[in-house]
């Protein structure tokens, strides 16, 4: 493909930091400097106390679940767009996923449908920002503290993401991020999760490494091997100390197709709540904009014309409840519909201009 769907950014920086801690020898979890660095730098940049690197997203995902004690019995509603990392995690720990469809406008939880899966069991909600797109975070924390639920954001494709100026992420009981090579900051595979809370952070940081207590080789807990490694450590530690730089330029490519799509009146975009905020002067949600996405009438059409040029393009995520594993939860109207209209274009960071003019030409010719 001349143009794929995303490209990581990776310059001088990162080569310098991957190749000082192949120098140090130090290239695992043990010693890692780098790993030390970028939880410390991280849980800064999100504004939380605590941040547990993992070696993927699923990963964290998982231990985010897992610190807050969800398992058998209990049930977490989940959102029928994502990724299926979300709620395979739930599935790993032995709770019972709940779909709930999503909102026509933001593609995020529909939160007025919320009540209406409450039960006994239900303990947790795992909220996803889809493609970098901010959840309805005041009604979903007030909805939590209301039902005495745990509140868990999945932010792994909303790094740099704001509500209210904070970041996402600091709003969750443990919250997770994905460092996956194709995501905001990358470190090819690599992933944490982040909490406030001292008691879950010393559960995932147990969980990360097998179980042990803080005495070696004593393990009360079955756990998992789920730590970074150095080298990748360091290459994320540089993305983040860039990634003004990289929002900068991702910034751009949105803007960009917003305006040479802007007289398309047969495309739908997605919206970011309280997008409404526009009216009081004030935006006070921000989307980080990981993946650009557009509805049209005939996805199919722009799919062809798209890799006739050697553009690439995803479709929207399937609903989860049209996946095998997941046929007995209910339909999902909604989600099934951005699924069959939505189209994901190229939204990497070194996209230029021209090439964004050029895919705008071919989808302005097609709808
Ligand atoms: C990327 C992603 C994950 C985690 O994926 P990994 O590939 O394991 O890092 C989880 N949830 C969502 C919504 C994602 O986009």
């Amino acid at each position: 493909m001349q143009i794929p769907i995303y490209e990581p950014w990776i310059t001088e920086l990162e080569e310098n930091y991957a190749i000082d801690a192949i120098k140090s020898h130090w290239i695992g979890f043990q010693n890692g400097k780098y790993i030390a660095d970028f939880e410390k730098e991280f849980a800064e940049y999100v504004g939380v106390k605590h941040c547990i690197t993992t070696n993927t997203g699923t990963a964290a995902c998982h231990l985010a679940l897992k610190s807050l004690g969800i398992g058998p019995g209990d049930e977490v509603i989940v959102p029928a767009l994502t990724f299926v990392a979300t709620i395979n995690a739930v599935s790993y720990t032995g709770a019972k996923p709940i779909i709930v469809d999503v909102d026509e406008r933001t593609w995020n939880l529909d939160c007025h449908k919320l009540v209406d899966v409450l039960t006994p069991r239900t303990k947790a909600i795992f909220c996803v920002h889809l493609y970098g797109n901010p959840c309805d975070i005041d009604f979903l924390k007030t909805f939590c503290d209301k039902h005495n639920l745990y509140f868990i954001e999945d932010a792994c494709e909303a790094i740099s993401s704001t509500w209210r100026g904070k970041k996402l992420g600091s709003f969750g009981d443990v919250s997770a991020f994905s460092y996956y090579g194709n995501k905001l900051i990358v470190a090819g595979e690599g992933g944490s999760v982040v909490t406030n809370n001292n008691k879950w952070r010393d559960v995932a940081v147990s969980l990360r490494g097998q179980g042990q207590s803080f005495e070696r080789y004593f393990h009360d807990i079955i756990g998992y091997n789920y730590r970074l490694n150095n080298i990748s450590a360091a290459i994320v530690l540089a993305q983040l100390r860039r990634i003004k730089e990289i929002l900068k330029e991702k910034a751009r490519v949105y803007e960009t197709y917003r305006n040479e799509l802007s007289s398309n009146k047969n495309i739908k975009w997605q919206l970011v709540e309280m997008d409404k905020a526009h009216i009081i002067g004030k935006n006070q949600a921000y989307s980080c904009n990981w993946i650009i996405n557009i509805l049209v009438e005939d996805r199919d059409k722009i799919f062809e014309a798209l890799k006739k040029n050697d553009i690439d393009y995803r479709p929207i995520f399937y609903p989860l409840c049209d996946l095998p594993p997941y046929k007995d939860q209910k339909n999902m109207p909604i989600a099934r519909k951005i699924h069959e209209h939505g189209v994901s274009l190229p939204s990497y960071p070194t996209l230029s201009d021209e090439q964004i003019k050029m895919i705008c030409r071919i989808i302005n010719e097609n709808t």
